[in-house]
């Protein structure tokens, strides 16, 4: 089939490589030239695993092309994706200007049916808006022509995006149309072959069904911060507690990690999005607030540990920070949101220098953060041990993070402490090579 997708970040990029890859004509389209023009050089603009040989091998067969030429791209698509950003408005809804602007672009530019397709995570209602913003300028052009809007969300994963896409746990399509859904079946047959994944609904639902996700997963984390913080308190170490509760099935062992926050370009604006688009509906969602609440306060407890290890702030002056990890989860580049980012300002606000490593996301670092004197961002994590630090933080659960030499690690910080922001180290071990160990509600560190 050909398709054409609007956006290439993430989702569109993926969505669209892994689509060619099972042999689709596939087409990308994206506003931002430089992207452009580095994709068709090569160049891949961001970090997932196994994505930089595929979207390569797609583009020299010629299954898969980039353009910022939106006209040349809509006349291509049988099915036309919309996969762009749909960032955070001032007030926490979901800003759909970078929607609708593409939801006009076909309007203005369809020549023939179309299905359209609704990728981007967007509040329940959107799938109305993008048909009457294309209603609307097929009406300015005088032309009649029928076109359906489907919901088709997202669930890839950061850091396994590829995988995800390629094996997908549920294919959610939202539509009334059943043509509209026959095409999508179609489009969709080489990933769902050995069992049906594919769950069909109403458009509203199907929009939901996105934002329930993502706010279930955020619910989970942010309760288990909750327990880490009671844990803390109490003498009480969470780590336990987490075994005690996963084994039960109803509650599971995945994502029960307490930790530094969630971060990222999806959690936090998703879970504001829903509590308000629930607020449009005069709906005051309690328990999406909370989990936002205990997010936002989660993501200063390291400084905090880091201030009742120093006793105060102040004591933090001067002093030299090792930082392990700047994306908001492993294996991606990404730093939206990152956990990372609120401790480095309150390290530097403090008074610390930082000597930063994460694996992939340094030149998102070098971009976001600019050359300054108390960031040095290194090539290598042995680097940030070098030349005089005081203590260590860990920030991201980069596999390669697990294992450190600890004895090395008593030998080069000054002072002899690590904070273990995702609860990576058995504390005794840690405690018995001579350092100190803060971790996330583990009572023993009281
Ligand atoms: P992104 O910011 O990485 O990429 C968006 C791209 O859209 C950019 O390259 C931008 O230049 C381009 N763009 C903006 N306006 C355009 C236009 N008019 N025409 C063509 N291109 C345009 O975003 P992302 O992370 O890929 O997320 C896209 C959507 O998917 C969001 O709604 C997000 O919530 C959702 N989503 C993201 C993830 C994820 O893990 N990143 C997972 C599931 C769903």
């Amino acid at each position: 089939m050909h398709v054409s997708i609007f956006g290439t970040g993430y989702v569109g990029l993926v969505t669209g490589t892994c689509l060619a890859e099972v042999g689709h004509q596939v087409v990308c389209v994206d506003i931002d030239a430089a992207k452009v023009d580095g994709l068709n050089h090569g160049v891949i603009p961001i970090y997932e695993p196994g994505l930089e040989p595929m979207v390569k091998a797609n583009h020299a067969s010629g299954r898969l092309r980039f353009t910022t030429d939106a006209a040349d791209a809509i006349a291509f698509g049988d099915v036309v994706f919309i996969a762009v950003g749909t960032p955070p408005d001032e007030d926490g809804s979901a800003d759909l200007q970078y929607v609708l602007a593409v939801a006009r672009t076909i309007g203005k530019h369809m020549t023939r049916p179309l299905v359209v397709v609704d990728k981007s995570t967007v509040p329940v209602g959107t799938a109305d808006k993008v048909a009457a913003a294309i209603s609307e300028e097929l009406a300015k052009r005088d032309v009649e022509l029928r076109f359906d809007v489907v919901s088709n969300p997202e669930f890839l994963k950061e850091g396994a995006a590829v995988e995800d896409c390629m094996r997908p746990d549920r294919i959610v399509i939202g539509s009334p149309s059943d043509s509209a859904i026959a095409v999508m079946k179609k489009l969709y047959a080489p990933f769902n072959r050995n069992h049906d994944r594919m769950v069909t609904m109403d458009v509203r639902s199907a929009e939901l069904t996105k934002y329930a996700a993502n706010a279930m997963l955020a619910t989970k984390i942010s309760f288990m911060n909750e327990m880490a913080n009671i844990a803390e308190r109490v003498g009480a170490d969470i780590e336990h507690v987490r075994k005690g509760i996963g084994s039960d099935p109803r509650i599971g062992w995945h994502f029960i990690y307490p930790g530094a926050g969630y971060g990222g370009s999806c959690f936090p604006k998703d879970v504001q999005a829903l509590a308000k688009t629930a607020a449009q509906y005069r709906y005051e969602s309690l328990l999406l607030n909370a989990v936002e609440a205990v997010n936002e306060r989660q993501k200063g407890h390291l400084f905090e540990l880091m201030e009742r290890h120093y006793g105060g702030a102040a004591a933090l002056r001067g002093k030299t920070i090792a930082l392990w990890g700047l994306a908001f989860k492993p294996n991606t580049d990404d730093m939206r949101e990152a956990s990372s980012r609120r401790l480095l300002e309150q390290l530097w606000e403090a008074g610390a220098k930082v000597r930063a490593y994460d694996p992939e996301a340094r030149e998102e670092a070098q971009r976001i953060f600019g050359d300054r004197d108390d960031l040095m961002l290194c090539d290598l994590r042995a680097d940030t041990l070098a030349g005089g630090v005081d203590a260590l933080v860990v920030i991201t659960e980069w596999k390669q993070f697990r294992s450190p030499d600890f004895d090395m690690l008593a030998e080069r910080l000054h002072d002899r402490v690590i904070f273990d922001g995702r609860n990576l180290y058995d504390p005794e071990e840690v405690e018995a090579n001579g350092l100190a160990y803060w971790g996330i509600g583990r009572g023993r560190s009281v």
